[in-house]
C-alpha cells in the first residue's frame, strides 16, 4: 500500500530521477508558457483519413471525444498550408501515401500540408474523454505488438496488415511476450518504454482531469490513478524515461532552436517572447536530458535494426489514424510525432546535420510544434503524479 516514489539512475539514461524532478516545476512554468504562444498552439492535421489498418474503427459518440476547428484566418498567414508548402516541397527522398509521406530518416509519416483542419491546442486538453473497451483495447495492443523486431512478416510497412498474422488474444499475451525484459536488447526494451511511457502518460492525464459520471464534476482520481499507474512503478518509471529522451532531443536541437524563426505577426513580439521561454527550457534540457543516444544501434546489425525500429515507430504513427475518438487521435498525432522527432533528432541526425547555418530546412513546423507539445504533456504529467502523491499523503495521514 504505498505509492513510492522511484529513485537513482533511470535505467538506460544518465540521468536520475531526482534530477528530473528537481528540474520539473521549473520546466512545467515554462513549456507551458511556451506552448500558449501563437507558434506553438496552432496545429494543422488531417484527423479523418482511413484507417490503414482494418476496416471498422468505430467511432466515440461522447461528447467528451468532439473537437473544434478554428478557421485558417485566425492561423498567422506566415504558418498557413500554402506558405509552409513551398518549403515542404524542397523536401528529397519522399515516399508518399495519399496526404503524408515520410523521409528515409524519419520515424513517422508526416502531414504534407495540403489538407486538414486547424486546431488551437490551448483549447484541446487532454483528459478524460470516455473512450475505451475494445476499440481502444486494440489501438494499444497493435501498438505494442510493433515491438516484435527481426520478423519481418510481421511488418505492416505498406500500410496493410499481412492476413496471415495471428493476433495475440488479449493484452496480457502481447505484453508477456514483448514486455521490458533484461535479456532483450537494448533497442527493443527503449521501444517498449517509449510505448509504454507514452500510454502511462496519457493515463495520468486521463486520472488527473477525470470526469466524475455520478456528479458531472472534473477533478483527479487518485483510485484511477494508482489502478492504471502507481500500481505498476515500471509505468511510471517510463514518463521519466520518456521526459529525459525528448529532454535530450530539446538538448541536442538548443542551437538549431535558438535560430528559427517564431515570428508570426511582423512585429517581432512574438520572436522575442517565444524565444525567451525557449531558450529556459533548452537550458533545462541541456542539465536533464542525459540520454546517451550512442549506446544504440552499435554493432554488426545496427543498421538493420534501426531501419526495422524506424518502420515500426512509422507504424504506429499510422495507426493513430484508428483511433476512433477525434480529441484523443489529435493528441495520439502530435505525441508520436513529437517522439518521433524526438528519435529522429537522436539517432539520425548528426552535429553538421543539425547546424542551422547549413541546414535551415531541417525540421518542418509540425515536427517543431509537436516535439515541444509533447514534453510539454510528459513534464505536466510529471506535475499530476507529484499532486496524487499529494493526495495519497493526505488521505493516510487522514486514516
Ligand atoms: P487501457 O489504458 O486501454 O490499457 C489496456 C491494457 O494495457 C491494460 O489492461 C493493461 O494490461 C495494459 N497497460 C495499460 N497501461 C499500460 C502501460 N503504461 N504500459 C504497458 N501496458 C499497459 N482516453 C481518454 O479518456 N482520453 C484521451 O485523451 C485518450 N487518448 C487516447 C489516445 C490513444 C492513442 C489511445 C489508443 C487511447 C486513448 N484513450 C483516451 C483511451 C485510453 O487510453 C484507454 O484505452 C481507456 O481509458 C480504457 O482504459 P483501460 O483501463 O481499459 O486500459
Amino acid at each position: 500500500c504505498e505509492n513510492p516514489k522511484p529513485t537513482g539512475p533511470i535505467d538506460t539514461t544518465m540521468c536520475d530521477y531526482e534530477t528530473v524532478e528537481s528540474v520539473n516545476g521549473d520546466l512545467f512554468s515554462n513549456i507551458h508558457e511556451l506552448v500558449r504562444t501563437p507558434f506553438f498552439k496552432y496545429f494543422q492535421v488531417d484527423l479523418y483519413r482511413d484507417c490503414p489498418f482494418w476496416d471498422e474503427h468505430g467511432s466515440c459518440n461522447n461528447p467528451g471525444c468532439a473537437i473544434t476547428t478554428v478557421d485558417e484566418s485566425e492561423v498567422p498567414l506566415k504558418w498557413r498550408a500554402r506558405a509552409l508548402s513551398k518549403v515542404d516541397a524542397l523536401v528529397e527522398n519522399r515516399h508518399e501515401l495519399p496526404g503524408c509521406y515520410y523521409r528515409d530518416s524519419d520515424f513517422c509519416w508526416l502531414d504534407d500540408n495540403t489538407e486538414g483542419d486547424y486546431y488551437d491546442l490551448t483549447f484541446v486538453p487532454e483528459r478524460y474523454t470516455g473512450y475505451s473497451g475494445p476499440e481502444a483495447h486494440r489501438i494499444w495492443r497493435t501498438i505494442y505488438e510493433e515491438n516484435c523486431f527481426g520478423l519481418s512478416e510481421f511488418s505492416l510497412m505498406d500500410g496493410k496488415a499481412p492476413a496471415a498474422v495471428t493476433l495475440p488474444d488479449t493484452m496480457t499475451d502481447v505484453l508477456r511476450e514483448d514486455g521490458v525484459n533484461n535479456n532483450q536488447c537494448l533497442e527493443k526494451r527503449v521501444y517498449y518504454k517509449v510505448v509504454s511511457g507514452l500510454h502511462a502518460s496519457i493515463s495520468t492525464h486521463i486520472c488527473a482531469e477525470y470526469l466524475n459520471q455520478t456528479t458531472g464534476e472534473w477533478g483527479p482520481n487518485l483510485h484511477c490513478f494508482v489502478n492504471r499507474i502507481a500500481s505498476h512503478p515500471e509505468r511510471l518509471q517510463y514518463i521519466y524515461f520518456n521526459t529525459v529522451l525528448l529532454l535530450r532531443a530539446v538538448a541536442r536541437l538548443g542551437p538549431y532552436l535558438s535560430a528559427y524563426d517564431y515570428c508570426s505577426t511582423g512585429t517581432r513580439q512574438d520572436d522575442v517572447e517565444t524565444k525567451g521561454l525557449l531558450l529556459n527550457v533548452i537550458s533545462i534540457a541541456q542539465k536533464a536530458g542525459k540520454f546517451d543516444e550512442s549506446a544504440l544501434f552499435r554493432g554488426e546489425n545496427a543498421n538493420v535494426l534501426k531501419e526495422e525500429f524506424k518502420a515500426h515507430f512509422r507504424n504506429v504513427t499510422r495507426i493513430m489514424d484508428c483511433v476512433g475518438c477525434d480529441k484523443c487521435r489529435l493528441w495520439g498525432k502530435i505525441q508520436t510525432t513529437g517522439i518521433a522527432t524526438a528519435l529522429k533528432v537522436l539517432f539520425e541526425l548528426d552535429e553538421k546535420a543539425l547546424d542551422p547555418h547549413t541546414n535551415a530546412n531541417l525540421l518542418q513546423r509540425a515536427e517543431v510544434v509537436a516535439l515541444l507539445n509533447t514534453l510539454h504533456r510528459f513534464s505536466e504529467s510529471l506535475e499530476a503524479v507529484n499532486k496524487f502523491r499529494r493526495m495519497w499523503a493526505d488521505m493516510g495521514s487522514s486514516e
